[in-house]
């Protein structure tokens, strides 16, 4: 794998952060790692260096056509080939009760956590399409599965993303590319923040395990979803929660 180009999505911090060091770990390839501002840009290009793993960080929000376009202008200058891994991970939750959701809510999270994904998978499918090979990874989650209230918007974002991922990975298996989601459940990151203590413990007396997952617990599905190993595997999830959902 070590020749491949790897594009990594959100690195900047929780799940991206813990792919980034996993990629830079098992010296999966040449990486590039999206953040939203220059702090994200930065703790990245830390994280190469650390490693001494070649690759860029480049800014790139989810929100903006414009910045799907630039950014993958960027890579091709830059490597002159489209990435052969594509990692969907950045993500954005609005949460709000229907009743109460406003249109903006809505459309935000349909755009940062679907739409763009559908540009970025349809920009690098091309080349992957070409060099008879690749791998799309998308991070979906367990809301897809089950929904959640007050998030409407964020559990149809996801679970169109599985949707999306089948789809994609049914027209282009026969090209030796694999598809494929991850469903994470609660996992240890800023996106649980807004959760207080005692919100904290009914979740955790709903999760079999005891326990919250960390970050490295999708790292390493990400890293199996990359190998030679599940080569056979496309159009699927892996619901990584903790036994929460048994599906
Ligand atoms: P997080 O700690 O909040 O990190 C979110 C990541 O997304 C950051 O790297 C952030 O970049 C990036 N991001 C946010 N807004 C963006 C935008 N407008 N454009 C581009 N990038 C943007 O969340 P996380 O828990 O690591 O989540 C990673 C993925 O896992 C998401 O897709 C999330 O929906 C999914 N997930 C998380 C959980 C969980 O319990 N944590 C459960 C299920 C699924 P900056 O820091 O540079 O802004």
């Amino acid at each position: 794998m070590s020749e491949k180009l790897i594009l990594l999505t959100g690195a900047s911090r929780g799940i991206g952060q813990a792919i980034l060091h996993k990629l830079c770990q098992t010296k999966a390839g040449v990486i590039v790692a999206t953040a939203t501002g220059e702090t994200g840009q930065k703790a990245i290009q830390e994280i190469l260096d650390q490693h001494k793993t070649q690759g860029i960080a480049l800014l790139w929000n989810a929100l903006s056509q414009d910045s799907h376009i630039q950014l993958l202008e960027t890579v091709k200058a830059t490597f002159d080939r489209m990435p052969d891994v594509l990692i969907n991970n950045a993500g954005i939750t609005r949460d709000n009760l229907l009743l109460r959701m406003k249109p903006g809510e809505w459309n935000d999270v349909i755009q940062a956590n679907l739409t763009a994904i559908f540009h970025l998978s349809q920009a690098c499918t091309k080349g992957m399409i070409r060099k008879r090979w690749g791998r799309i990874i998308n991070i979906s989650s367990v809301v897809a599965r089950i929904g959640n209230a007050g998030q409407a918007n964020y559990a149809a974002a996801k679970a169109g993303v599985v949707g999306f991922s089948k789809s994609l990975a049914a027209e282009v298996a026969s090209r030796n590319i694999t598809v494929n989601c991850i469903c994470p459940g609660f996992i240890e990151t800023d996106m649980l923040n807004f959760m207080n203590e005692e919100q904290r413990k009914q979740v955790l007396q709903k999760i079999p395990m005891g326990r919250l997952g960390s970050a490295s617990d999708i790292a390493h599905a990400v890293e199996f979803l990359m190998s030679q190993q599940s080569a056979y595997m496309t159009g699927t999830c892996l619901d990584i929660n903790g036994g929460l959902v048994m599906l």
